[in-house]
């Protein structure tokens, strides 16, 4: 059967030769200390690619949010969210659990939400009403397909969120392929932002770790929350190093997995009895409706995983396709193929 095509996530990409050797070579010291030289080279380097005063490396996208949430919002804080969101959805409950945030939703439209119905949401000041506390973006927007969130989208419900004096947070675990779908530098995206999280695991191909991002006083307290969580870490410029490599090498070749997925999209828009909007693939995630296949997204997957390509059931009938780094151009023509044969 050969190699096996993996498209679950973007997060299965294995760190390429030079980031191994980086690791390899890392100078490192004790980080809770601060004397870790490879760790502060690669939070000063995100920082200064978003255009924030300072960043905070942290151990996973999930973390870096979690720990955004406790800085910025109190106990019986509301925390409004896209109905979709990742951090709704897949963070376990976390800013529940462990910062007594209570979540407000918004259903969006492709992962933005209209500035209108985010302002009917927002609590007023009567005395029973929790305050609300922060209001967390995400771009791309995962469970919308890898949607970008355009900038007059954010600008309007940073208007909104300027007038009530509430501070706002970007999950942008997939910033770069917002910002290469938008034709613009990161910084632009996060200028809306108090504090933005991104992820250098996933399509940038790191094996460990997320950023946070800040000004220089949120991040001082942010650092302290991190602690508490349990994410200090010791000689982390072992992993450090490879998020150097990623940031420094990764970014720009993110084109050819959107290419990818645009490929992959056109092609099985063409194969009857799937359902896929090519149109609406802008970065590098395919949802794909296999509904009219009869088969639900659990048991296409298990189909396709005998055939040798890897996808995720996202809901009942959708089915995620992720591209990245260790994905070709033949890869997709293959998988293209083996789907045709198995719902022909
Ligand atoms: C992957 C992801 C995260 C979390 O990242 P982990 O490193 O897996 O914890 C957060 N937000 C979005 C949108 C993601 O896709």
């Amino acid at each position: 059967m050969g190699r096996v095509i993996d498209l679950r996530s973007d997060t299965v990409t294995v760190p390429t030769p030079e980031m191994r050797r980086a690791m390899y070579e890392a100078e490192v010291g004790d980080d809770v200390y601060g004397e870790d030289p490879t760790v502060r080279r690669l939070e000063e380097m995100a920082a200064r690619r978003l255009g924030k005063e300072a960043g905070l490396f942290v151990v996973s996208g999930t973390m870096g949010n979690l720990v955004a949430i406790l800085t910025h919002t109190r106990p019986g804080n509301e925390l409004i969210l896209e109905a979709e969101s990742h951090i709704f959805y897949y963070e376990v409950g976390g800013c529940a659990a462990l910062g007594g945030v209570m979540v407000r939703t918004v259903p969006g439209q492709r992962g933005a939400i209209d500035p209108g119905e985010l302002e009917k949401v927002i609590r007023g000041q009567d005395i029973h009403f929790p305050p609300t506390g922060l209001i967390a973006l995400e771009n791309t927007h995962n469970r919308a397909g890898g949607a970008v969130i355009p900038l007059e989208k954010i600008r309007a419900v940073r208007e909104v969120a300027d007038r009530y004096g509430i501070p706002m947070h970007l999950d942008g675990a997939r910033i770069f392929n917002a910002a290469l779908a938008l034709g613009v530098p990161a910084a632009e995206i996060a200028r809306y932002f108090d504090s933005v999280m991104f992820c250098l695991s996933k399509g940038l191909a790191a094996p460990v770790g997320s950023v946070l991002v800040g000004s220089r006083e949120w991040i001082a307290r942010a650092r302290k929350w991190r602690k508490m969580v349990g994410g200090g870490m010791r000689q982390a410029g072992i992993l450090a190093a490879a998020g150097i490599v990623a940031l420094e090498k990764m970014v720009d070749r993110l084109v050819e997995d959107h290419a990818n997925a645009k490929f992959l999209a056109a092609g099985l828009a063409e194969i009857p009895g799937l359902k896929v909007n090519p149109a609406e693939v802008e970065t590098n995630i395919v949802r794909l409706d296999v509904a009219a296949t009869g088969m639900t997204a659990e048991a296409f997957c298990a189909e396709l995983k005998l055939r040798g390509v890897l996808a995720s059931p996202f809901d009942p009938t959708i089915v995620r396709l992720v591209t990245h780094k260790d994905v070709t151009r033949g890869d997709m023509e293959k998988t293209l193929s083996v789907i045709s044969r198995m719902v022909g």
